[in-house]
Parts: C-alpha cells; sequence; structure tokens
C-alpha cells in the first residue's frame, strides 16, 4: 500500500471538514477558505480570494506567526468578532511562494458550554450549603462561614459570638399536631430569627430544631442583646399552623470564640450553655 492517495481526497476532505481551514500566501492574501470559513465569517470564496488577511481579523492586524495554537477572534460580515482557537502552520513554499495554513474552530459552542457549566456548578455550591425545609444556610455553610469570620477575627483581634438556638419542646408540638405542622413551626421560627439578627450575622439550621448563630466582631455582651432579641422576635406572637395558633419559644446558649480558638469548642460551650437555659426555665439566653 505505497501508492499515495491523490490529492484531490485531500482537498475533499478538508473542504468538507466541520474546522475552519484557510491558506494564506506569504503576503497574507487569502487563497484558500472551506465551507465552514465561508459560514462563520458569512462570506462566499470568491468575497475572501485574494483578500488580505486582515479583511477576516477584528480591528489592529496581529502579527502573525508560523505553527502556533491561539485564541483568537475572526471578523464576521456582519461585524460581529467570532472566538475561534487558531492551529496555523508553515506549508513552505510553493513556485517560489509560501504559503501558510491554518485550521479554526469557533469556539462558542465551547464557551456557551463552559458558561452553562458555571451556572451549574454556582447552583449546585448553593444547593450543596442551603438547608431544604427552611432555605436558609445549612450546617457546612455554617462551618465554612464561621471559618471565614475566624480568619477575620485573627486579623482584626476581635472576638466572634457563637450561639446555638434550639425551639423548646418541640417534640410536643410534632406529637400533638404532626410533623407537617411541626415543619411550618421550624420554618417560621427560621425566618423570624433571620429577621431579628443583624445583617452581618449569620444564621443557619445547623440540627433538628437548632440553629448556629455568628455574630462577628461583637463582645460577650453586645451579643447577649443581639441573642434576647432574636429570642422575643421568636416568642412575639404565636405562629399560624393548620388553622391553629402555635406558641413557639427558643432557648439560646453563647459562647465566645477569640482569636485561635475552635468551633468545636465554642459550640460545646454554647451547649452547655443552652443546657442551663434549658434548665432555667427555656425561652431565656445564657452566655457560656
Ligand atoms: P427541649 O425544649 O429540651 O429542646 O425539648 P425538645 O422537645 O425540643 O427536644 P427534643 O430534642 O426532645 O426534640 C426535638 C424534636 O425535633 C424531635 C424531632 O422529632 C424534631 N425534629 C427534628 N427535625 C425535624 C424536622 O425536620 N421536622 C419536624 N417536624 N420535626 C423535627
Ligand atoms: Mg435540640
Ligand atoms: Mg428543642
Amino acid at each position: 500500500m505505497s501508492n499515495a492517495l491523490p490529492t484531490s481526497l485531500m482537498s475533499a476532505l478538508i473542504e468538507e471538514s466541520l474546522d475552519a481551514v484557510l491558506i494564506i500566501d506569504e503576503h497574507c492574501r487569502i487563497r484558500y477558505a472551506n465551507q465552514s470559513l465561508q459560514t462563520l465569517c458569512g462570506c462566499t470564496e470568491s468575497e475572501l480570494m485574494g483578500q488580505p488577511l486582515e479583511a477576516l481579523l477584528p480591528g489592529a492586524t496581529a502579527p502573525y506567526h508560523t505553527d502556533y495554537v491561539r485564541e483568537y477572534a475572526i471578523r464576521h460580515k456582519s461585524g460581529t468578532a467570532i472566538p475561534v482557537e487558531m492551529k496555523a502552520l508553515d506549508l513552505g513554499e510553493h513556485d517560489g511562494l509560501r504559503y501558510f495554513g491554518a485550521f479554526l474552530e469557533d469556539l462558542r459552542p465551547r464557551r456557551r458550554m463552559e458558561e452553562q457549566n458555571e451556572a451549574l456548578l454556582a447552583r449546585l455550591e448553593q444547593e450543596a450549603m442551603t438547608d431544604v425545609l427552611t432555605g436558609i444556610a445549612n450546617r457546612r455553610a455554617f462551618e465554612a462561614e464561621a471559618a471565614q469570620m475566624m480568619a477575620r477575627s485573627r486579623r482584626t483581634g476581635k472576638p466572634v459570638a457563637v450561639g446555638i438556638a434550639d425551639i423548646d419542646h418541640f417534640k410536643n408540638i410534632n406529637d400533638e399536631h404532626g410533623h407537617p405542622v411541626g415543619d411550618i413551626v421550624l420554618r417560621t421560627v427560621a425566618s423570624r430569627i433571620v429577621d431579628a439578627a443583624r445583617a452581618t450575622d449569620f444564621v443557619a439550621r445547623i440540627g433538628g430544631e437548632e440553629f448556629g448563630l455568628l455574630f462577628p466582631e461583637t463582645p460577650p455582651e453586645t451579643a447577649i442583646g443581639i441573642a434576647q432579641r432574636i429570642r422575643e422576635a421568636v416568642a412575639a406572637s404565636p405562629i399560624p399552623a393548620d388553622g391553629a395558633e402555635m406558641p413557639a419559644t427558643i432557648s439560646i446558649g453563647l459562647a465566645t470564640m477569640t482569636p485561635g480558638s475552635e468551633l468545636d469548642d465554642a459550640l460545646a460551650s454554647a451547649d452547655s450553655a443552652l443546657y442551663t437555659a434549658k434548665n432555667g426555665g427555656r425561652n431565656r439566653v445564657e452566655a457560656a
């Protein structure tokens, strides 16, 4: 099988290639443009033949080097710049003239795909950080936010207050009115806590009927004041659910993370303060 294939076969293949194919001579004049290139730039073969390469390029002509791959743009007849990946090669001399060839791939489908992937990734990240029932941040988001606040706290030297808010006697609500009513109460408590917190505070559902609170740059006395406001906002009025009015209260345990301390330690301290609040009669705030 040493017989070389006729060049007409190669020409036919290149003519039909999905990549846009271009040949220019050493004077940068277009000498060949396949179907794909004509479609890409919206020009007919006769409009392109013999034209300077600049006719295809948006704006200033870039220096033309041989044998390279790079992202580039060509100009469509309508004036739009179309991003392409260009694989250019030196085709050598022929009848005293030097020729250069290029394969151009329309990058728009790839770009569209990349944009879609980015949007999908952003949505997945958002979903991975959100509690499905209440729509507020989840435990994973809480931990990520705590790490960020602590990093800032190390720079500023200011403490971060950490709290756990737990719904009082929530099991009774479920037992007496059913799980769906319990879910409504959970959602309402979540939104009341978020509304009562400051814009810079962070609220997440970190367990069944437990919410994690992060107050950045907040000394303990201030934290107690905010926690009291949150507690009052929940208790302020009964929660309408399933035609009934559900009184709901929360107890809050607070701790302070100083620069260098661990979230787990602060949560353990907040949890023991919460225990004190429950033992002290519930609907109250205690600080470690
Ligand atoms: P305490 O005042 O001591 O906190 O009493 P409690 O009844 O709130 O505490 P306990 O831990 O005994 O009960 C928590 C209940 O929360 C039990 C569980 O069924 C309920 N729960 C956890 N997650 C959900 C949920 O997603 N939806 C509903 N409806 N209930 C939940
Ligand atoms: Mg609990
Ligand atoms: Mg509870």
